[in-house]
């Protein structure tokens, strides 16, 4: 049993602006234990909080500074974990902060970069990578992917996952068995075998998670995901099995509504804007505080779910994510706060070990067996019916084995059946008298030898002639071998170019078909191929789930999709991963055409190594030598060569290894990227649609075209209040005062109405430079119909529209 307190990790994103210092500290000294201090600035610290204190101090187990890399975060904060997970105890790590201070980018990875992966693809990584390391437990993995959503629970895997709205999930719901253990009904399980196959459940999920946003439901921000390893091991042989499972959670936004005390003071007391957090925090302080009896765990479905990694059987860690800005000093203090509270609780680990249902069957039924035979004793029942073929053979099996038996203590058990004791002795008996004639046999045939001493010498003469004959045979096959040999080194060199076609092959896949030693090294072995089968199938679901947009895509609507995706702001880094791709694919394959070579190198000397060793042999025999004794300097040299190219093709097919997973990253972020853009694009459309048929030609282009979706930057600025931000849009927008996007000349993406105020002072009067431009606009919106003739109507007018802010945005400059 390992018992320890939860650990608490600081983690600070990178600001949004730079230049934003002294809003915090952190005191790094070895000797003490690391603290984080956020300094109120001056202006803040009359009317932020109730009392003027003008610094706070937290203690955290570590502090991560904006600099630190998401490889220093997994090494510290996951790795132990994982390694308690593969021990055999369960662990947790969740996220929790604001919205937008990096739990998705700290738990799953940034969209963009493979260096940006999060703690779960390292962790899987990590995990799978020592279980090919260790052969003395048979392992078996599985996912699951769990979202929380306005309580409800939705499984993020589901197979039948057609769903496009998050209401259409299946349902997950909780079973709380006798023990009062906690069971999620219908939350599916799938097995992973391979680090690719987790990545792609990985993936999958997210995807599915994206689809099935709406901006209603701002999953993102307000739900819970939970990404669930379960890691079960055994011995070979032994009964007992290990259950150990890895949370690692992404929770809701931690946001609070500020409750307006009088004169529009704030208050500390402020309310979660998402109840299963309120609930989480309820269940905290319950466990932080001592002599409490009752732990208010089934108030809500993730305190629930993730009753054992508070206050039970985990080790669990938690990372307080903050974006420290001035205007999120509130928020950044609430959540150092909870994760003091976090630190008080203590967990219990135990291993989780269970009997293994087949091998207790069979134990069982023994242990029946047993007591049938005590019974029949104890009653002196006698049983006449004659044993079945099976029992005979059983009862066979039995006395070989206690025959073989070297142990002279061991005992032929066959319980209190006088049958079978019968049946034991007459089987011995028989077995006796077998042996007794065979034994006969040989000495008969020892005493017929002996008769037959007399023709000796002439026997002694045939023998050695026979040997010499067979010697000189031996001496013409390896004299032919030997010829062979030659002859197959000739064929070899001139057929070198014969090999060209398989190699083509070969480097047109990136990946070697097999190693030097003839067999298939585990990574591309048979199992293998058909996870590539699944890992294809996931890859292609995803696939599907973005070309079944498109297919349905009238040629207009993928014109005006061509524009949308080229001031998308992810298209920089869809573009960027696809060089980074295409690099990749040609490092790759550089490194298989290295990889094949080294391999024929080593086919070569092998070759050569044999080659010479047989012209050796024939050179002993020919010359009636011994063979030297002396080491052949020759082979010793091939061999250190032979050792030489074997390490260096180990050391390109390992990198090959880790290209393989980067590329298969990379692509899966990218069609990620893709269906997000898909998805973003089809909202806007629709969007668009509405408005069209709903206004009048001339109010539409004043009032309710949308711009396209958010640049990076304004992305990243979701920390403040969603609420409040997306309130205030929606009213701008019912008003009728959304202002026309601005065009970005550095990014040359087109910003969100609610960004640059810059946008109302320049452009006060979009009306008025739209119209300035009266030959750039169409003649006429029509409302879309979906036929593609309405359609590139619509998209003549998005391409008017697209030169005027073009045009605009040169002029602005
Ligand atoms: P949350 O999940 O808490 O709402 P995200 O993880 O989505 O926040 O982060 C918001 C934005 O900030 C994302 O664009 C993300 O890439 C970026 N970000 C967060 N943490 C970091 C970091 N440590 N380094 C670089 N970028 C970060
Ligand atoms: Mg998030």
């Amino acid at each position: 049993m390992v018992k320890q307190t939860i650990q608490i990790f600081a983690r600070v994103k990178p600001p949004v602006r730079k230049h934003q210092s002294g809003i915090y500290s952190i005191d790094d000294d070895e000797n003490l234990t690391p603290s984080l201090e956020i300094i109120i600035p001056r202006d803040l610290a009359d009317g932020f909080v109730n009392n003027k204190r003008e610094s706070y101090r937290f203690k955290f187990q570590r502090i991560f500074d904006q600099d630190a890399k998401q490889e220093i975060i997994f090494e510290n904060i996951a790795k132990p974990v994982a390694e308690s997970v593969l021990a055999g105890y369960n662990g947790t790590i969740f996220a929790y902060g604001q919205t937008g201070s990096g739990k998705t980018f700290t738990i799953t990875g940034g969209a963009e970069r493979y260096s940006d992966r999060g703690i779960i693809p390292r962790t899987l990584s990590y995990i799978f990578e020592q279980l090919q390391k260790d052969s003395s437990k048979i392992y078996t993995t599985h996912i699951s992917y769990l979202e929380i959503y306005n309580e409800c629970g939705y499984d993020l895997l589901d197979p039948r996952h057609e769903a496009s709205r998050l209401e259409d999930l299946p349902k997950v719901t909780l079973l709380e068995d006798t023990d009062q253990n906690i069971h999620l009904k219908n939350l599916s399980l799938h097995q992973a075998t391979t680090e690719e196959e987790a990545l792609n459940l990985l993936f999958l999920g997210d995807t599915n998670r994206m689809i099935a946003e709406t901006p209603m439901n701002q999953a993102s921000t307000r739900s819970h995901c939970i990404f669930t390893v379960h890691l079960s091991s055994k011995e070979p042989g032994s009964a007992t099995v290990r259950h150990a499972k890895l949370h690692l959670v992404d929770l809701a936004g931690s946001e609070r509504v500020a409750k307006s005390g009088v004169g529009g003071q704030l208050l500390t007391e402020a309310k979660y804007i998402n109840l299963s957090l309120h609930y989480l925090e309820q269940v905290i302080i319950a466990l932080s505080e001592k002599h409490r009896s009752h732990i208010p765990y089934r108030n809500s479905m993730m305190t629930s779910v993730l009753r054992d990694s508070l206050g039970g059987n985990c080790m669990t860690t938690m990372i307080a994510t903050l974006s420290l800005e001035k205007r999120n000093i509130d928020e950044s203090i609430s959540t150092c706060r909870f994760a003091q509270r976090v630190a008080l609780i203590k967990n219990e680990a135990v291993l989780n070990e269970e009997i293994d249902p087949r091998s207790m069957i069979i134990r069982l039924q023994k242990e029946i067996q047993e007591l049938k035979d005590e019974l029949a004793i104890v009653t002196g029942e006698q049983r006449t019916e004659a044993l079945t073929e099976a029992e005979l053979l059983q009862l066979e099996k039995l006395i070989t084995s206690f025959l073989e038996d070297q142990d002279p203590e061991s005992r032929l058990e066959v319980g209190a059946d006088m049958r079978k004791i019968h049946h034991c002795f007459h089987h011995l008996k028989k077995l006796l008298s077998d042996k007794k004639v065979l034994g006969n046999s040989t000495v008969s045939s020892e005493i017929k030898e002996q008769d037959c001493q007399e023709p000796v010498e002439e026997e002694e003469y045939k023998k050695l002639r026979d040997i010499l004959k067979q010697r000189d045979n031996e001496i013409n096959i390896l004299v032919n071998m030997l010829k062979k040999e030659k002859k197959k080194t000739q064929d070899a060199l001139h057929l070198s170019g014969m090999d060209r076609g398989d190699i083509r092959l070969i480097q047109s896949s990136p990946f070697p078909p097999g190693n030097p030693e003839g067999q298939r090294t585990s990574v591309f072995s048979a199992p293998t191929q058909s996870q590539d089968f699944s890992t294809f199938g996931y890859r292609s679901s995803l696939l599907h789930k973005k070309s079944g947009m498109r297919e349905e895509m009238s040629l207009g609507r993928q014109e005006a999709f061509e524009i949308f995706k080229r001031d998308h702001a992810d298209s920089i880094s869809i573009d960027d991963n696809k060089q980074i791709l295409k690099q990749r694919f040609s490092e790759a394959k550089a490194l298989g055409e290295s990889i094949n070579e080294a391999r024929s190198k080593i086919g070569h000397l092998k070759e050569e190594i044999t080659r010479r060793h047989i012209q050796q042999v024939a050179l002993g025999i020919s010359e009636n030598m011994a063979l030297p004794s002396v080491p052949d300097l020759q082979e010793d040299r091939l061999r250190s060569q032979l050792e030489e190219e074997k390490r260096r093709y180990k050391a390109l097919f390992t990198r090959l290894k880790a290209l393989k997973v980067e590329i298969e990253h990379l692509q899966l972020l990218m069609d990620k990227a893709k269906v997000k853009l898909q998805k973003e694009f089809e909202a806007w459309w629709a969007e668009e649609a509405t408005n069209l048929q709903v206004n009048s030609p001339a109010a539409i282009s004043l009032n309710h075209m949308k711009p396209f979706p958010q640049s990076a930057n304004s992305q990243q600025d979701g920390s403040q209040l969603l609420s409040n931000q997306s309130s205030r849009s929606r009213e701008a927008h019912a008003q009728g005062t959304g202002r026309l996007g601005v065009c970005d000349m550095n990014s040359r993406r087109i910003l969100p109405p609610t960004c640059p105020s810059r946008s109302s002072q320049e452009h006060s009067s979009p009306r008025a430079w739209l119209e300035g431009s009266t030959a750039e606009r169409p003649a006429s919106s029509v409302p879309l119909t979906g036929d593609s003739q309405t359609d590139s109507d619509i998209l003549a007018f998005l391409k008017a529209r697209q030169n005027i802010l073009q045009k605009k945005c040169l002029g602005s400059n």
